[in-house]
């Protein structure tokens, strides 16, 4: 167990309507949180990440990506989070399907020359279900975040 190579294991996690969302060799539980003064908790998935809306992935997870968001839908206008101690702008990301917020990436200054596919993304805790929490049936409660609109 302790000798698992993270380059071969991929995980899948869904939406709470089920949808595939995220495909990954990250195990979304061992994600590091945001830290204070952001107050979300959100997991942070590292880059590179790419978002994609095609429903086949066989052919990119080939590919040198360690994470691909799936039937995934980017806000055109990001919006303004206050923090403690400024602003920060984010842009959301939403299930296609029931359009819940699933998580969100950052415009700060700092990403502004990156690729967005070489930003991290931040997903939202309690969000997803792995496909192993799914098959048995498991049925969170719905976050308080998700109520927003
Ligand atoms: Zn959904």
């Amino acid at each position: 167990m302790a000798e698992e190579s993270p380059s071969t294991q991929s995980y899948t996690y869904h939406c709470l309507c089920s949808t595939l969302i995220l495909t990954t060799t990250h195990e979304v539980q061992s994600l590091p949180h945001r830290q204070e003064p952001v107050q979300d908790a959100a997991l942070i998935l590292p880059p590179p990440v790419e978002v994609t809306r095609s429903e086949t992935i066989e052919a990119q997870t080939t590919q040198s990506f360690s994470s691909i968001l799936l039937n995934v839908a980017t806000e055109r206008r990001p919006i303004i989070i206050r923090r403690d101690d400024g602003f920060e702008k984010r842009t959301l990301l939403r299930c296609t399907r029931c359009k819940i917020v699933i998580g969100y990436s950052l415009d700060d200054i700092h990403w502004e020359n990156s690729e967005r596919e070489l930003r991290p993304v931040y997903l939202l805790p309690g969000g997803l279900l792995s496909t192993a929490e799914m098959v048995e049936g498991k049925q969170p409660g719905t976050p308080a975040w998700a109520d927003q609109k």
